[in-house]
């Protein structure tokens, strides 16, 4: 009897056996609507996942008096990627800091080392009517804004309150805090920036406040030494005030931002509101070893939990770049992708996106859309 050529023997990749773990964490308010929609999603997509849930914020709070539970933070460790909601409620806002649902975000990032927080905003042709800014503006907007996440006047040490003993009023009540960033931690995030760069339009732009603060004078001198390893990288610089007013003026100018911790969570909001809704993007918070954490940009909205009325398609595009970026399922994110600008170009829209001429559904109906839409590939 002949044998087989070796070419035809079809053994499956030995790696597929092995299953990617996914540690998902609802949190709060719409966090558990959202998440078990982008569930959902992965579901459909027949990849050997493995995926555990556990409390976080609020929720594990009341579960455990603890927003960030050793058993969570355990779960979170041993994961390929963790899929978060969000955390946070007015309710818990007389509890001290360290008891507050926003500590385990927090937290997940310090324990996890999560440096890069990686936040695409792309202008869906058919929501660019949504913008705050004219369609021609935003129409084909595709920016990446790199900030780093774990440095930085919100880390900063010392901070606290205290009664002045100089300055301009002694003796008078005071707080403060500290910006500081070290040059390993400016040098790790600039080559994350720069190499993601290299993969898209090949220009970064780097966001600072060089002429008044000196951390920033720091920053800007790092960023352009480690420059030098990537001479086919465009690099500027912008001062924070010209950016947010650039981001306003003339975004697609910029194709990856990089910036600290402080100016990159307001401008990454900023650039947020370009896209027509909050609802619409993910996030991605990476180490050095690539494991991520995938969270829509949007909070817990308390406001409108429970109702069935919040968009998930934030954490389903955070699902897909969770796949891209930690999982090494590229095709797969992509296919997400697709589906999502399908159910866009079908006319569904959930309130916070929904415009006249389009059909408004909810959160499970636009999950179930997605999937469909998947299956129509
Ligand atoms: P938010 O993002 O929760 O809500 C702002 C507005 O956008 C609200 O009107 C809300 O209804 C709307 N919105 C947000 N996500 C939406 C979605 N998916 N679909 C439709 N509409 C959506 O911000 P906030 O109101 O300032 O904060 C609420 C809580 O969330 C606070 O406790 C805050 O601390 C927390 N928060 C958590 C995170 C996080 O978990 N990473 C981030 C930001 C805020």
């Amino acid at each position: 009897m002949a044998h087989p050529h070796p070419a035809d023997l079809h053994f499956p990749n030995p790696l597929s056996y092995i299953p990617m773990k996914i540690a998902v964490l609802p949190g709060d308010g719409i966090g558990p609507e959202i998440t078990t929609e982008a569930v959902k999603v992965l579901k459909a997509l027949d990849l050997n996942l493995q995926v555990e849930q556990a409390p976080v914020g609020g929720a594990a709070y009341q579960e455990t008096g603890d927003p960030l539970p050793e058993s969570t933070l355990n779960l979170a460790r041993r994961s390929d990627a963790i899929l978060f909601g969000a955390v946070g409620d007015w309710k818990y806002d007389q509890l001290d800091r360290a008891l507050r649902p926003e500590q385990a975000i927090l937290g997940l990032r310090r324990q996890l080392r999560l440096f890069a927080n990686l936040r695409p905003a792309i202008c869906h042709d058919e929501l660019k009517n949504a913008s705050s800014l004219r369609p021609e503006l935003v129409s084909g907007l595709d920016l990446l804004i790199v900030r780093e996440l774990t440095g930085g006047i919100y880390f900063g040490e010392p901070r606290g309150r205290r009664t002045a003993t100089d300055g301009r009023f002694p003796g008078a009540p005071e707080a403060f805090d500290t910006m500081r960033y070290a040059r390993p931690e400016i040098e790790r995030i600039a080559r994350m920036a720069f190499e993601a760069a290299r993969l898209r339009g090949g220009k970064l732009t780097n966001v600072d406040k060089a002429n008044v603060l000196e951390t920033s004078q720091f920053w800007r001198d790092t960023v352009i030494d480690v420059h030098k390893s990537y001479p086919d990288v465009e690099l500027e610089h912008m001062y924070v005030d010209n950016a947010a007013m650039q981001l306003v003026r003339k975004p697609k100018a910029f194709d990856v931002i990089v910036t600290g911790n402080l100016f990159g969570d307001i401008l990454s909001d900023e650039a947020a509101m370009l896209t027509g809704s909050i609802g619409m993007l993910p996030s991605a918070s990476l180490n050095e070893k690539k494991q991520g954490l995938y969270e829509p940009v949007h909070g817990s909205a308390p406001d409108i939990a429970g109702q069935d009325v919040a968009n998930p398609l934030a954490t389903i595009l955070s699902a897909a770049l969770m796949l891209r970026h930690s999982l090494q399922q590229p095709e797969a994110a992509a296919r997400i992708e697709s589906a999502v600008d399908l159910v866009l170009a079908s006319g569904l829209r959930t309130a916070d996106i929904f415009s006249e001429g389009t059909t408004r559904v909810g959160t499970q109906a636009m999950g179930d859309a997605v999937v469909a839409a998947l299956g129509a590939q």
